[in-house]
């Protein structure tokens, strides 16, 4: 941590979520002669920088660390600090703690846009407030062109400390798991079938669980390098492009204003799939694919109570805004099929999604919420544009084309009908219909400067992320997956990551020698 910002660096990281993390540890542990910095706009929350906010166990120091991750216009002061609240609400924009949305250009006349597009300004990014969970993708979800993606899925899962039983005890677990099987499996492969959701968590010796954010990511290995550093309230405004490859960036100090230009011979852009194709414009990098192809994941959400079952004899109820894990919080998993379209994510609560009568108490773990997301059809069409207006960082300005095609509409209905047929395999629906969400709403933005095997003008980064025709620039995020994908994609991000961070450590290493 420092408030100096140095001349030159190897590396110039800009954003510290998970995958400006992967960065940072990949070449900590690979290159630990390069010098590394990583600027972040936002503030840094807590100690360890990166950490999860729901690990932060006094409840008003949470609440201020949510509220200082809402970039330049955060909630009400009062906002709950519990991001299910209001999950199941029918509003047009539903905004969660520790996000911030759009404040203006989320939808253009006459189309569908993103109302529900957001980001979090902070240490850790998005990553210090996410559920953590980290399936693999499956089938058409996978990057074909990339013969060592499962290497590279592996490698993330270490880096975001992905678990598969960290709550085997769940009560129920087994129950949701054996009724969705019965219900679901038929037919899938193996690797497809019903199965405990990969979260990313840190089981402790004492028995805690605790969320992973950027701090896992960066580990001990990135805190112990002595050089790497991190600068949070620190605007990349630009990065600096001579002769066709990338030679630094410029920086705004966000508390004294002051500008600062660090020299590097490697850029990696690790901003969020909105505020990475935003850098790049605002630096005169500008290939005919960036922004484009932006897609997000439809979401549907239903709730039921659990079907005949007992609370075991010392079950009790765990108020939700409790911030540590607890061993209510089984959470299972449908994976992608091409034949069955959808990702599905099943979260048992230890309380009610949507209001119950005041004098219902349910069996702790029998309320079980459902969240069925879908493949966007990839449009070149669906973009973020900028211009000459900007925003309130000072950045140029989004604007969202975005819209949901027929395939699109026939994809959301089907997915309808299948979270109903999930949630009847389990039990009683709390709710007449599911509730289909106001698009972006996923928070699972890719695409926008999307990977691919060629430089035909259809993707902005190489396998290796580097941006075409711009030597020692990379992009990092969920815009670099260049698939239509349902599951979660931050893994798969990681994963990408690592695979750039390699290409970034070799080149160091080979100049060295
Ligand atoms: C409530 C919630 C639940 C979620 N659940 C899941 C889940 O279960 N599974 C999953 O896979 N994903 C989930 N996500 C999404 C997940 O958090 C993101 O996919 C992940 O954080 C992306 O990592 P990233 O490093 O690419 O970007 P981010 O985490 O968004 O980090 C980007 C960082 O870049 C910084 N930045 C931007 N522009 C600049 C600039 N010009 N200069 C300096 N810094 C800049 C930002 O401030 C930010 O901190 C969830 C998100 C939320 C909010």
């Amino acid at each position: 941590m420092t408030r100096t910002f140095p001349d030159t660096v190897d590396v110039a990281i800009v954003g510290s979520g998970p995958c400006g993390a992967a960065y940072a540890r990949i070449l900590s542990e690979r290159c630990p002669d390069a010098t590394v910095a990583a600027f972040e706009v936002g503030p840094l929350l807590a100690d360890p920088p990166g950490v999860h906010v729901k690990n932060i166990a006094d409840p008003d120091e949470r609440a201020l660390a949510q509220r200082r991750s809402e970039g330049p216009a955060p909630l009400a002061a009062d906002t709950s600090t519990d991001t299910m609240d209001g999950y199941a609400d029918e509003s047009f924009r539903l905004v969660r703690p520790g996000t911030f949305l759009l404040a203006t250009g989320y939808r253009q006349p006459g189309e569908d846009g993103l109302p529900g597009a957001a980001m979090s300004s902070n240490v850790g990014g998005m990553g210090a407030h996410w559920t953590g969970a980290c399936p693999r993708p499956g089938d058409s979800e996978r990057i074909a062109f990339l013969p060592d993606l499962d290497e590279l899925l592996a490698e993330g899962e270490r880096l975001l400390s992905v678990d598969t039983h960290a709550f085997d005890d769940a009560p129920f677990a087994d129950e949701v798991r054996k009724r969705l099987s019965t219900a679901l499996d038929a037919g899938r492969e193996e690797d497809r079938r019903v199965a405990p959701m990969p979260l990313a968590v840190v089981r402790h010796d004492d028995g805690r669980v605790t969320w992973s954010g950027s701090d896992v990511v960066f580990g001990d290995v990135t805190r112990a390098n002595p050089n790497f550093t991190l600068i949070p309230e620190a605007l990349v405004t630009e990065v600096v492009i001579t002769d066709g490859r990338a030679a630094g960036v410029r920086v705004r100090d966000m508390g004294s204003g002051g500008e600062h230009t660090v020299r590097a011979r490697f850029v990696v852009v690790a901003a969020d799939s909105l505020r990475t194709p935003q850098l790049l414009w605002a630096s005169g990098v500008r290939p005919r694919a960036l922004g484009r192809y932006l897609n997000d994941q439809p979401q549907t959400v239903f709730a039921v109570r659990l079907r005949d079952v007992e609370p075991g004899p010392d079950e009790q109820a765990v108020p939700r805004d409790r911030p540590e894990i607890v061993r209510h919080s089984g959470v299972n998993w449908v994976p992608y099929t091409d034949e069955e379209p959808f990702h599905g994510q099943v979260m048992q609560l230890d309380a009610s999604p949507v209001p119950l009568a005041a004098d219902d108490v349910p069996v702790p773990g029998s309320i079980v919420g459902l969240g069925w997301f879908c493949a966007k059809d990839l449009q070149e069409s669906d973009r973020v544009e900028f211009d000459d207006e900007t925003d309130p960082y000072g950045m140029p300005a989004m604007r969202i084309h975005y819209r949901l095609t027929e395939r699109d509409r026939t994809s959301i209905e089907a997915s309808r009908a299948a979270v109903r047929r999930a949630a009847e395999a389990l039990g009683d629906p709390l709710d007449d219909e599911p509730l289909t969400f106001p698009p972006g709403a996923s928070l699972h933005y890719q695409g926008t400067v999307r990977m691919g095997a060629a430089d035909d003008g259809t993707s902005v980064c190489s396998p290796d992320s580097q941006v075409w025709g711009v030597d020692g620039l990379y992009v990092a995020g969920n815009g670099v997956i260049p698939t239509a994908t349902a599951c979660n994609p931050t893994l798969t991000a990681v994963g990408l990551a690592v695979g750039g961070a390699r290409h970034i450590a070799a080149k160091l290493t080979t100049e060295r020698n």
